[in-house]
């Protein structure tokens, strides 16, 4: 079908597929989803209940008002435990009880809120490495030295988060892993049935085995490598592509797109392209980025604009034609390239694409 919209294509069999492989990977644990940022931008409302028919139960998203449209979508679901990672603030609280969202507290703070606000269980979050969100080390020592700060308080799990495991040899991960264990373990003398996380997809693929009783991956549900390079055994999910509006022969020495950034060394045919950054495309891939187009990868020439993008159709092996679509990133063309390329990780490209992009869903 032609279209003359960018479209990103989710496959959810993939998707299905990449949750197995998470499983896999530690079979005596529970694997979680993590489908913040409207499930890292490729819909929450087809991307969750994808993932619950796969089996997951338990999912995380950054804010309550996610949960609530997690809850939604989830509609078919209601055994599903939601976590929410940034934890409840006074103006949000309510939405908690009201559909059911278990907060991941975060801060002593966040811990009095719960306590006098909350019901039910909530999360315990340590930080261990990031600095980033979580208990100190200290301020995890001064719930042990008052009980009363925690009492009535039920924890299901204790979690941290690793800062290192896009880099899987680094020795940071041991010794981050050793730290919650040892955390951890103090603070089941307040909370002795709390179970424990620590890998998202990162620790998933570390070279050494851990204990813990549930698992949070994210960007590997969705075919990316957790170490910023493609991971053979994850499946493609999601691919970009844009249609072709219009073709051109220029002449040696013509000029393309914003500034003439580029000209035609030589007599060159070129394609414009329905995508820009308007869509979330990255204008850092003017003249450096390239895309999948009629069985050839042709460069991106020139600036990258709002809504358009032209590439040098000169190698292609078949001619392409206004509406045959070009593939941004997927199968021939990995989005952890694109996204090193445009100076980013495919985390950032992903979300980024805006609402301009249709997004199709394969059963
Ligand atoms: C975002 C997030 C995850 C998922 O991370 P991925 O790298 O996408 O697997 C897990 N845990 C926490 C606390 C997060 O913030």
């Amino acid at each position: 079908m032609k279209t003359y919209r960018p479209r990103l294509i989710i496959d959810l069999p993939a998707l299905a597929r990449n949750y197995q492989t998470a499983q896999a990977r530690r079979p005596k644990a529970e694997t979680g989803a993590v489908v913040k940022a409207n499930a890292y931008g490729l819909g929450i409302a087809a991307v969750a209940p994808a993932l619950a028919e796969a089996g997951c139960r338990s999912f995380f998203t950054a804010y309550g008002f996610e949960g609530v449209t997690l809850r939604k979508s989830l509609a078919a679901f209601p055994d599903c435990q939601i976590y929410i990672l940034n934890g409840p603030d006074p103006d949000t609280i309510n939405t908690f009880h009201k559909h059911t969202l278990t907060p991941t507290l975060n801060t002593l703070e966040q811990i009095a809120l719960w306590r006098e606000q909350g019901r039910g269980p909530a999360i315990l979050h340590i930080d261990t490495a990031m600095n980033r969100l979580g208990l100190s080390t200290e301020e995890a020592r001064s719930l042990l030295a008052d009980p009363t700060l925690t009492e009535g308080l039920e924890i299901s799990h204790l979690i941290s988060h690793y800062a290192n495991s896009a880099n899987p040899t680094s020795p940071a991960n041991e010794i981050q892993w050793a730290a919650f264990t040892k955390a951890a373990t103090q603070l089941r003398t307040l909370f002795p049935r709390a179970a424990q996380s620590l890998s998202a997809s990162g620790g998933l693929f570390l070279p050494f085995i851990t204990n813990e009783h549930l698992t949070r991956p994210g960007i590997a549900l969705y075919g990316i490598g957790p170490q910023d390079i493609p991971e053979p055994s994850l499946k493609n999910v999601a691919t970009l592509k844009a249609p072709v509006l219009q073709i051109r022969h220029l002449h040696a020495g013509q000029p393309v797109g914003y500034s003439g950034l580029w000209r035609a060394p030589a007599p060159t045919t070129i394609a414009t392209l329905g995508i820009g950054y308007g869509d979330g495309y990255p204008r850092h891939l003017s003249n450096c980025g390239h895309v999948w187009l009629g069985g050839a990868r042709c460069p991106v020439v020139g600036n990258v604009s709002m809504d358009l993008t032209c590439v040098d159709i000169s190698a292609c092996q078949t001619q392409p034609e206004v509406g045959t679509l070009a593939e941004c990133f997927g199968p021939h063309v990995s989005v952890e390239k694109i996204a090193a390329l445009a100076g980013t990780i495919a985390y950032e490209l992903l979300v980024n694409l805006g609402p301009r992009v249709h997004r199709f869903y394969q059963e």
